[in-house]
C-alpha cells in the first residue's frame, strides 16, 4: 500500500507542497514544530535509511540540495536551521516513508532535549 507521503506527492491527497522535482518532493509538515518545518521526500518510497541503496545516491543528494534551495525561498538561511531524519524506533519516526525535516524560523536549542 501506497504510504501516505506517495499520495501527497502523486497528488490524491491535500499537501502544501513547496517545491518538486523528478526526484523529490518537499510539503508543509500537518503539525509544524517551528514557523518552518518543511518535509522533504523522495519520490521513490524507501521505508527507512537502512533500506536506501547505491542507485538512491542521486536521490539523496537532492534532498541536502532541495533543502538548501528551501531555505533560501523561506527567508530562513541565513539564520540557519535544522536538517533532521529519523530512523526507525529508537529515532521515533512515525511514516515509513524516508524523509528529511527542514526545521527553522527561530532558535531551535539543544538538538536532544528529552
Ligand atoms: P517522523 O517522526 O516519521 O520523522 O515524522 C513524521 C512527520 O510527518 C511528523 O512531523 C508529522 O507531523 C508529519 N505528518 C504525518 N502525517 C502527515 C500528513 O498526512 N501530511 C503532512 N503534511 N505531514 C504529516
Amino acid at each position: 500500500m501506497a504510504s501516505i507521503f506517495s499520495k501527497i506527492i502523486a497528488g490524491e491527497i491535500p499537501g502544501d507542497i513547496v517545491y518538486q522535482d523528478e526526484l523529490v518532493t518537499a510539503f508543509r509538515d500537518i503539525n509544524p514544530q517551528a514557523p518552518t518545518h518543511i518535509l522533504i521526500v523522495p519520490n521513490k518510497e524507501i521505508p527507512t535509511v537502512n533500506e536506501v541503496t547505491n542507485a538512491d545516491e542521486a536521490a539523496m543528494g537532492r534532498m541536502i540540495l532541495a533543502a538548501k534551495k528551501i531555505a533560501e525561498q523561506e527567508g530562513i538561511a541565513a539564520n540557519g536551521y535544522r536538517l533532521i531524519v529519523n530512523c526507525g524506533n529508537h529515532g521515533h519516526q512515525e511514516v515509513f516513508h524516508l524523509h528529511m525535516h527542514l526545521v527553522g524560523g527561530r532558535p531551535l536549542g539543544p538538538m536532544l532535549y528529552r
